[in-house]
Formats: structure tokens, sequence, C-alpha cells
């Protein structure tokens, strides 16, 4: 089937819960995919910043195809061979305690959002049914009913209640909000240390050691949604070691698939793990071998390739051009590492159009909010792709 054909069947039969561009990719490799044509295309979403290390990475692929041959799914009835070492691994990497593995970004926040709840019932005395989590505006967790709660986005929240009591909003980047905000009720603050998905937004600097001298003094837990700026994507291997602070919850995703399969994780210390206990949690995939295989070679492949210094180094490269461009139509340059944000004047007449032209111009990016292209390729991108990239970005913004 061609590109035509694919796209009108996947319209008939598929919910229209999304609004991709008008390319179908068949094949993918490093930071190009293909199109049935055969069309090249280079890939500057990553997934939304799920495939850092660059798409079908040979020694992922081969660990995959290696731990699917010996076994790949055994629920958590049982226990497998990969899933003690893989927490071992992560627990290690992010220097805590204990590891609980998920599927999806969403169901590692519910996940924290849990474990926040009884550990404040159980170790900070907060009365029952009382717990209170703070979040921030902007923000983006995830899709389940209990998440798009506390979304500020009208758009998500639309048609979908009732909703989830036990949050309170508070703006974004503003330490003393949080601290006019917390209640004997508090148990945690759950945010984001970049809003990928908000556009782009990085707090004030110093924002995050606030937060957790707050979050130290107040007794509550700092919980960092990690899921799109973990993984060396914002130039650290997390985002919250450019503030030098450690959270008390790291939730985490995307990334940790090495982009081949869904896996993700809440990473905590002894006394947060401690209040699960066998049946008050759990998922028939969490934890599953096939996963935690592509996972610690995903993890191995980061630190022997060095990648936060790759997106470190290449993002200051790449945010240094894209700021040298001069067009009529941007308004701001923004982000850290390889997660950039690049906001246009209200009047320019929305991002997606930019992002159609780049896509006929063989480079695929994509809105996030009205007037913002994100620009967030895989890790691996080279200063010559960058340089490809940058002439195209070029011609369509002048
Ligand atoms: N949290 C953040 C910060 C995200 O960026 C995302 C996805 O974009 C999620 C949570 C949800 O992850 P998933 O789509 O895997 O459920």
């Amino acid at each position: 089937m061609n590109t035509e054909q694919l796209i009108e069947i996947t319209e008939k039969y598929g919910a229209h819960n999304y609004h991709p561009l008008p390319i179908v990719i068949s094949r993918a490799e490093g930071i190009w995919v293909y199109d049935p044509e055969g069309k090249k295309y280079m890939d500057m979403l990553s997934s939304y910043s799920a495939i850092n290390h660059g798409h079908c990475h040979p020694k992922i692929v081969e660990a995959m195809v290696s731990q699917a041959q010996k076994v790949t799914l055994t629920s958590r009835a049982f226990h497998n061979d990969q899933l003690g070492p893989f927490s071992e691994e992560l627990a290690q990497l992010c220097e805590m305690e204990k590891v609980l593995p998920m599927n999806t970004g969403a169901e590692a926040v519910e996940t924290a959002i849990k474990a926040a709840r009884k550990w404040g019932y159980q170790k900070k005395g907060v009365q029952k049914d009382m717990a209170e989590i703070i979040v921030c505006t902007n923000n983006f967790h995830g899709r389940t009913i209990t998440i798009v709660t506390f979304s500020t986005e009208e758009s998500y929240r639309e048609g979908f209640g009732p909703f989830t009591p036990g949050f309170k909003v508070i703006p974004y980047g503003d330490s003393q909000a949080l601290e006019d905000a917390i209640s004997t009720n508090t148990v945690a603050f759950l945010v984001e240390p970049i809003q990928g998905e908000g556009g782009v937004i990085v707090p004030p600097s110093g924002y995050l050691s606030r937060v957790r001298e707050i979050c130290d003094r107040e007794k509550v837990l700092l919980m960092a949604d990690e899921i799109q700026s973990g993984f060396c994507r914002t130039g650290k291997m997390f985002c919250f070691q450019h503030e030098n602070i450690q959270p008390d919850v790291l939730i985490l995703g995307k990334a940790l698939g090495g982009g081949i399969l869904p896996i993700s994780a809440v990473v905590s210390s002894d006394e947060v793990m401690s209040v699960f206990r066998p049946g008050d949690h759990g998922s028939t995939f969490g934890g599953n071998p096939l996963a935690c295989a592509v996972a610690r070679t995903s993890i191995k492949i980061m630190l022997e390739e060095d990648m936060a210094r790759q997106a470190s180094e290449k993002g200051g490269y790449f945010m240094d051009k894209l700021v040298q461009i001069d067009s009529p139509h941007t308004k701001e340059v923004r982000g850290k590492g390889l997660l950039i944000g690049l906001e246009l004047k209200p009047e320019a007449g929305g991002a997606r159009l930019y992002c159609e032209q780049l896509m006929a111009k063989g480079l695929l990016c994509k809105e996030t909010h009205e007037n913002v292209i994100r620009f967030a390729p895989p890790l691996v991108i080279t200063r010559e792709e960058m340089d490809l990239a940058l002439e195209k970005i070029a011609d369509v913004l002048k």
C-alpha cells in the first residue's frame, strides 16, 4: 500500500484522537525515517523524546531479539531474570533505592500519585482520604482521568468528568506559590523540570533548588516527572541534575525503552516504596523481561556513548544557530540540551503551518501548543545533519 492508501485506512478504522502530519513512516534508522515510496525525512521529534538513541539502535535491537528468543513475559506472579538486574542498574543510575516498573508514562505518574497518597497516610499522618497533591499550570503528565483532572488545558478535560479530587494547581516556576499552597494535607509536589508538551517552558534558574528546600521543610515529597526531560535529553542524565538536587520520587518512561518498547518506572526511597504491599498495585506487563532487557541495554548505551554530553554540546550549537536565524516570525528560542522550542509570534500563522512546510523539505517537526515548534532530534544527530536541518528551518522561517 502507498502513503495515500495507508492514511485512508488509518483514518477510516482508527479513532481520530491525533492529528498527525500526512506522512507514513515505514522504515527508520538513526535520525532518518522513510515513507513507503522511499522518501527520506529527518526526525526532529524523536517520538516526543522517546527515541534519544536514534531509531532502531543496532545494539538495542540485538538485545531485544536475543531476549525475545529466551523469554518475553512472565507476569509478576513469578520472578524473571531481567527485572532484578534492571532494578539494580536503574536504582544505581538514579542514586535511589527502589524501582517499580510499569509500561507507559501515564501509568508511572499514576503509580507515583498512589505512592505519595499512601506515604502521606502512613508516614506523614494525613487523615484518611484527605491527601492533597500540588501540581503546576500548563503541566502534561498523561491522559488518564486522574491525570487530566489536574490539566489546565481545557481540551484535555472537556467531556471527561467527573474528575478525581485531591489536587491543587499553582503557577509553574513560582516557588512562593508552592510555599503558599502547602497545607497539613499536602503529601507531594508533582513537577516537570522542563515542561515539554506545555511548549518547552524552562523555569527560572534556582526554581528546583528552592522547591527542594520548601519540600524538605514542609515534609512534602518532591516528585519529578522526567518522562520527557530525562535520559540525557537536556544535557544531563536527568534534568534535575542541572540544579544539583535529588527528588524524592523520580518518574521515568519514554527513552528508557530505547525507542523500541514501552517501559516506565517510578524510582524512590525504601521509605516511600515500602508503602506498597502485595496486592496494592501492579501491571501484567510491568517488569516484563523483554522490556527490562531492552531498558538495561538502553541505559548502558546512554552511558557508553555519553549521550548527556552529546545533547549538551549539540543542543548548545543548535540553539545558538536557531537564535541567529533572522526571521520576522520568531518570538523566542528556549530549551536545554536537545529539547528546544521555537516560539513564533502570534501573527505568524501558527506552528502547524511551519511544520507542514518543514515536512515538505524533508524535516519532521511537530507543533506543541499553537505557536511553538519543538526541535528534539535523536541525540545521535551529527553536526552536518544539524547544519542541514538549520538550512531548511532558516528557509521556512524567512
Ligand atoms: N509525563 C510527561 C512529562 C510527558 O511528556 C508524557 C508524554 O508526553 C507523559 C507523562 C505521558 O507519557 P505516556 O504518553 O507514555 O503515557
